[in-house]
Parts: C-alpha cells; sequence; structure tokens
C-alpha cells in the first residue's frame, strides 16, 4: 500500500513525500482510509508507530475543501495529556499541510502565557491542538467555540485520563456538535478508556497494531 492508493490528497502527497516517507506505516494503512471514509476510531498504538500522522493526515484532507469562514470556531480539534506532545503534534500540522498556504493552527496549552493564546484565536483557526486544562479555560471564558468542529482527536487517552482530565475532556465533548467524528488513540483500549470511548464515539472501528 502506498500513500497515493490510501486516497490521500496531492496537496498531502506532496508534503509527505518531501517529508520523506514512503511507505505508511502499518496504523496509517488501517487508519487513515477509515478515517477519510469518517468512520469513528479507536486506535491502540505507541509513539512511534506513525499515529500523529495517522490522525493528522486524513483530517487535513478533510479540510482542504473549504476555506475558513470568517468568525468560524476551529474544525479539528486534537487533545493532548502534555505540552510537549501539543506542540510535536502542532508542528505535524504545519509539515503535513505545508501546501494549505491559508491553513492556520493554534496550539493551547498550560504554563503559557493565556492572552498570547487568546490573540492566536483572533483570525480563523482551523487546526487547535491542546491540553484539555488550558482548552477549557478558553471554552469558558468564551474565547473559543467548538459549535463548527468536525473531527475531535484524542491523541494518548490513557495518559490523559491518568492526569486527571477525565471530566475536563467529558466537558469538553459536550461543546461539541453531536455528529462531529471521533477519533481516539491509546496505548491501551480497555477499562477506563473504553468507558470514555464508548461515551464518546459512535459505532467505532476499533484497529489494534
Ligand atoms: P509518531 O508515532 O507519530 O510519534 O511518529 C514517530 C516518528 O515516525 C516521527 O518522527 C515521524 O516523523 C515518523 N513517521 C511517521 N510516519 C512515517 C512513515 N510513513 N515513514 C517513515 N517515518 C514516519
Amino acid at each position: 500500500m502506498t500513500f497515493h492508493s490510501i486516497g490521500l490528497a496531492d496537496e498531502l502527497l506532496k508534503a509527505v513525500e518531501q517529508t520523506g516517507y514512503t511507505t505508511p506505516t502499518p496504523v496509517q494503512q488501517q487508519a487513515i482510509p477509515a478515517a477519510i471514509a469518517g468512520a469513528d476510531l479507536l486506535v491502540s498504538s505507541h509513539t512511534g508507530s506513525g499515529k500523529t500522522a495517522a490522525f493528522m493526515l486524513p483530517s487535513l484532507h478533510r479540510l482542504i475543501d473549504r476555506r475558513p469562514a470568517p468568525g468560524a470556531g476551529p474544525r479539528v480539534l486534537v487533545l493532548t495529556p502534555t505540552r510537549e506532545l501539543a506542540q510535536q503534534v502542532e508542528k505535524a500540522a504545519q509539515t503535513y499541510g505545508k501546501a494549505l498556504r491559508w491553513l492556520n493552527t493554534a496550539c493551547l496549552v498550560g504554563g503559557a502565557p493565556f492572552f498570547a493564546q487568546v490573540k492566536q484565536l483572533q483570525r480563523p483557526v482551523d487546526v487547535v491542538v491542546a491540553t484539555p486544562g488550558r482548552l477549557l479555560d478558553h471554552l469558558n471564558r468564551r474565547k473559543l467555540k467548538l459549535s463548527d468542529l468536525e473531527i475531535l482527536i484524542l491523541d494518548e487517552a490513557d495518559r490523559m485520563l491518568d492526569m486527571g482530565f477525565a471530566e475536563d475532556i467529558d466537558a469538553i465533548v459536550a461543546a461539541t456538535p453531536a455528529k462531529r467524528q471521533t477519533l481516539l488513540f491509546s496505548a491501551t483500549l480497555d477499562g477506563v478508556v473504553g468507558n470514555m470511548a464508548a461515551r464518546m464515539t459512535r459505532n467505532p472501528q476499533r484497529i489494534e497494531i
């Protein structure tokens, strides 16, 4: 299988090629076509598996057809457990989305100045990458709306639950449209992660690598 046969848009194929990837990793081979088809996904995968591209490429693929409307909220939200991971994911969005010249991203993480982030949100932002606590702060202070969200991604969901973010995540999900697509990535899909997944996905496809 190649990135081309997976069905990604030419703009993304070019970026993938420039990044130097030749073959999709196993998680990418399974997750990208399913995500493009619109399915909710529960994916068990580890760092190093290529999971970031597995959710970012199909998300950017969805964004390509339409420019952000003035005043619209983000169409893609990625929640991550840590600031470092959020920064890496935002960088991946910019790398893979290089050919989408209009693409705006924002990284909303704790420990960084709040009002600099508010400033970032004053232009239309397509992709937001955030840690749950800080994202909820922006939501509660009405600096961000999630009513236009199309794809919600939970990256390292097990770690977010370990860190005590369950309630914050529930509050964030409650602010998103019910008809969104949800992609959940986690080292494990059992126990509390499975319970959370059952609450926030519809008829999900399970991918275990
Ligand atoms: P991740 O699991 O998302 O943290 O990615 C691990 C590393 O694999 C990152 O440095 C990516 O740039 C790299 N990577 C992702 N997809 C591929 C691929 N298809 N071929 C080669 N390297 C990749």
